[in-house]
């Protein structure tokens, strides 16, 4: 059946790129409303977003839903992972600005705030969508992403930087049993000094501080506060990106997940793929077998990394 929130939470942050402060409320929601943004600094018009591949606008920092009025709401991955992964269904999400607060630049706040009530259980069943097709899209600068058919959500990642701290990193997870919240909630954003100059200079990650909510690469320094969570966090970080993204199919996704240098744009250039070519995908009620395959099931609090003292 499908999940909600068993109560409404609040978070209180800053956007990335506008480093202006934003509240972001999430509210349970009814069976079948699926994940909807509703911009409450906006008085007219339509000013509710669903969370939808079609309504992704292309944006190679972050992913931006816009509607038919024009109406945006941006950087929705990491929340969207946070639901995915604790297995909500359904939920609306006010903003009273143009931007999801970029907190610790990780799920793991959002994680934390869903879970402290935890989810409730609603009477219609869960929509997925099963891969059923093999599809492949790939951009101008060599990267590639990969749904193959599966009978589980399995994500793969491969990046490959020259900054040494970086470097070549692969992982790949069967985000069954909370994997999500264990193995990749708390891994943060991170970026190239030489791209935080220039996106500052274009006047974007204006509220990015290097170490608070981001991690920073400089050859073979890492800015980053209390040290990497994980020693391969930025693959991880990645990894729960295309969680994320894959979230705006509308449903759980039964396929593998494969990134080669992905990024948000990609990831919804293969979602269009996979909607947009016959036989690809079908959309299924998930039985009993299916849903212990979830990502947000056997979910356990204790799990779920925990707020660190910076000293
Ligand atoms: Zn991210």
């Amino acid at each position: 059946m499908q999940n909600t929130l068993k109560a409404s939470v609040t978070f209180d942050g800053v956007g990335l790129h506008s480093g202006k402060p934003v509240r972001m409320k999430l509210f349970p929601a009814p069976a079948g409303h699926g994940i909807v943004f509703r911009r409450t600094d906006i008085a007219l018009g339509d000013t509710l977003v669903p969370a939808n591949w079609s309504l992704v606008e292309r944006s190679p920092l972050c992913t931006r839903l816009v509607n038919d009025a024009k109406v945006s709401v941006s950087t929705v991955e990491h929340i969207m992972a946070a639901l995915a992964g604790c297995g909500v269904h359904n939920a609306l999400i006010e903003l009273d600005g143009p931007e999801v607060p970029i907190m610790d630049g990780s799920s793991a706040h959002f994680v934390r705030g869903i879970m402290k009530h935890g989810v409730a259980r609603q009477s219609q069943p869960i929509v997925a969508y099963r891969v059923k097709k093999e599809v492949t899209v790939t951009n101008d600068e060599g990267a590639r992403a990969t749904l193959k058919p599966s009978d589980r959500l399995k994500i793969e990642f491969h990046i490959d930087f020259a900054e040494a701290a970086i470097g070549r990193q692969t992982r790949s997870l069967d985000m069954r049993n909370g994997a999500f919240a264990r193995e990749l909630c708390d891994c943060r954003t991170f970026c190239r000094r030489a791209d935080v100059d220039a996106m500052q200079a274009a006047g974007l990650a204006l509220g990015g501080i290097p170490g608070e909510n981001a991690v920073v690469f400089d050859g073979h320094v890492v800015q980053s506060g209390e040290g990497l969570r994980h020693s391969d966090e930025p693959v991880r970080h990645k990894m729960l990106d295309a969680l994320g993204d894959l979230a705006l199919a509308g449903g759980p996704l039964f396929g593998h997940y494969i990134g080669e240098r992905a990024g948000h744009s990609l990831t919804n250039t293969l979602l269009r793929a996979l909607f947009g070519t016959p036989g690809a995908v079908e959309r299924v009620l998930c039985d009993p077998i299916m849903i212990s395959r979830l990502p947000g099931q056997g979910l356990v609090w204790g799990e779920i990394p925990q707020q660190r003292r910076v000293a």
